[in-house]
């Protein structure tokens, strides 16, 4: 039987990250990987190259800078002639860019010497894992170390089952080769609102269906609240409560009925995308004998450290606990592939950070007011709009704002919060911050340049004290 120091089942940015580091790391690594493209090529890279992260950004992208030809450069005193769109270009575009990237996870794979088995993986007894080749018969590999990163995909609900045609999924929202009249989403979620929002600048008439009635409510409530209010003013229209209870698909359009506090209501559009979260995949993934616990919500049991209930075997990214993001599942595969060299692996929690691609951006890291005060933390916060903030102003982009919420006593940064322009790109001074326990102080006494938008961050710190210099404090 031949065997590996390492085999890694999903080559997604958790199974591929981690198979590049234990290959670092001198081990002997096999990574299995089961996609094929929508050409039936075979492709690294799992659901965040292929139809995820990348192609979604693209196509976030492609749609902001129409919007803003149109709407935002007139101001700027530029105005074109005859601006048209060619959905079918912007597809081919966004095609391209994921053609690139996951055939460079294909070069980085041959220059780590990493073997990609392609076909299926399934862990069997006493760490053999069963390689399903596309084409041929399953061969046995003994492996000293397993790793399991076979991710996750979109959860179907039976009131409006997809037909790849009038009701996709995220997927098929990164695929449609016109701007569809009218949009519905079922799920206000992240996934909802980015795809709502490529569609929505693009001319489509959007409306999200959203079963809870609090609008995103991972996010801090004063964040979440300031996100509502510019998308709806954007046009999207958020209509919360809403439990959709079924779908009927006509040669015109789809009807969607849902229930809300108002009683039985309808809606009919012409696509509607389905976004209620995603599901680990564990099918056909272990033998029965294997022994492999799953939680009870179907993700694989693991400790801390990613180890499985089964020694040597671990698991990562989406089909484990935690938040299904691409940065969490890679930092997971950076761990286990350092434990299982012997070395000391780790994974901060606490400094996940999360976004949301919109217009503005959301971005966050650590804890949520709301849920700090629930747990009785006493807190003090500081907030600063970008209103004030020079280079937002010169961008025709000062929409949002910064908090910083710090312990009240020990002045310990415990959440950052922003929404507004390049909230992705500012997230990640605090997230630094917050790795090495900075107080808001800290962040307050840094010098940031002038004019930059985290500066924004900056005064957000010294408001926490009442020091803001361009607000009333
Ligand atoms: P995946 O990326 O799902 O990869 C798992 C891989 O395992 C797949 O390629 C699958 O084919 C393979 N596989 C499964 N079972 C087997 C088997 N038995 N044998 C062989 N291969 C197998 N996250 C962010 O952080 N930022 C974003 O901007 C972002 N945008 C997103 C946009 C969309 C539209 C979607 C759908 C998701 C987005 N995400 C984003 C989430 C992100 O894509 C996931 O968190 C991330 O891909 C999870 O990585 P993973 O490696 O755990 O799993
Ligand atoms: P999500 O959990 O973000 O949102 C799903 C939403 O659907 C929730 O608000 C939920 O209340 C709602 N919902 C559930 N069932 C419903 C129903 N029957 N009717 C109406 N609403 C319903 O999930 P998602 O948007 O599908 O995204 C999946 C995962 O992908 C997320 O966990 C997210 O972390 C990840 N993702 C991340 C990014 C990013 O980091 N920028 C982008 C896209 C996706």
């Amino acid at each position: 039987m031949k065997s590996y120091d390492v085999i890694v089942i999903g080559a997604g940015p958790a199974g591929y990250v981690a198979a590049i580091r234990a290959a670092q790391l001198g081990l002997t690594t096999a990574c299995i990987e089961g996609y094929r493209n929508k050409d039936g090529e075979p492709a690294l890279g799992g659901t965040c190259l292929n139809v995820g992260c990348i192609p979604s950004k693209a196509l976030l992208d492609s749609s902001d800078q129409y919007h803003r030809l149109l709407h935002t450069l007139p101001t700027h005193g530029i105005t074109a002639g005859n601006v048209s769109l060619d959905v079918k270009a912007m597809i081919a575009r966004k095609d391209q860019i994921v053609r690139d990237m996951t055939g460079g996870i294909k070069q980085l794979f041959q220059a780590n010497k990493v073997d990609w088995l392609q076909g299926h993986g399934k862990l069997l007894d006493g760490k053999v894992v069963e390689f399903t080749p596309h084409k041929g018969k399953p061969e046995k590999l003994q492996a000293g170390s397993v790793v399991i990163a076979t991710g996750s995909q979109p959860i179907e609900i039976d009131a409006a089952p997809l037909d790849g045609e009038r009701i996709v999924d995220s997927s098929g929202a990164l695929e449609f080769t016109s701007v569809p009249k009218r949009l519905g989403v079922i799920g206000a979620g992240v996934i909802g609102l980015e795809m709502g929002s490529v569609w929505s600048r693009l001319g489509a008439e959007v409306v999200l269906l959203e079963a809870q009635t609090t609008f995103l409510a991972a996010a801090d409530n004063r964040i979440a609240r300031e996100a509502q209010r510019q998308f709806e003013k954007q046009g999207l229209e958020i209509r919360l409560g809403a439990r959709v209870t079924g779908t009927k698909v006509t040669s015109r359009g789809v009807t969607v009925s849902y229930e809300d506090d108002k009683g039985q209501q309808t809606l009919t559009v012409d696509k509607l995308i389905v976004a209620v979260g995603r599901r680990p995949n564990t099918e056909n993934l272990f033998a029965a004998d294997s022994n492999l616990l799953l939680d009870e919500r179907g993700f694989i049991h693991v400790d801390d450290q990613c180890q499985t209930n089964i020694p040597g075997v671990y698991a990562i990214g989406d089909v484990v606990r935690g938040p299904m993001l691409a940065h969490k599942g890679s930092e997971e595969g950076i761990m286990v592939a350092e434990i299982i060299a012997g070395k000391a692996g780790h994974v901060n929690y606490d400094t996940i950070p999360w976004v949301i691609y919109t217009d503005p951006e959301i971005a966050w890291v650590g804890r949520t007011e709301q849920a700090l005060k629930a747990a009785a933390v006493p807190i003090k916060s500081g907030t600063f709009n970008f209103a004030a903030n020079g280079r937002a102003r010169a961008m025709e982009s000062a929409v949002g704002m910064a908090k910083v919420i710090a312990h009240a006593e020990t002045d310990r940064v415990l959440g950052v919060h922003i929404i507004g322009p390049m909230a992705s790109e500012l997230i990640a001074e605090v997230v630094l911050a917050m790795e090495f326990g900075a107080s808001s102080e800290d962040i307050a006494r840094t010098i940031h340049a002038h004019p930059t938008l985290s500066e924004a961050v900056r005064e957000a710190a010294l408001s926490v004290h009442k020091q803001a210099i361009h607000k009333a404090n």
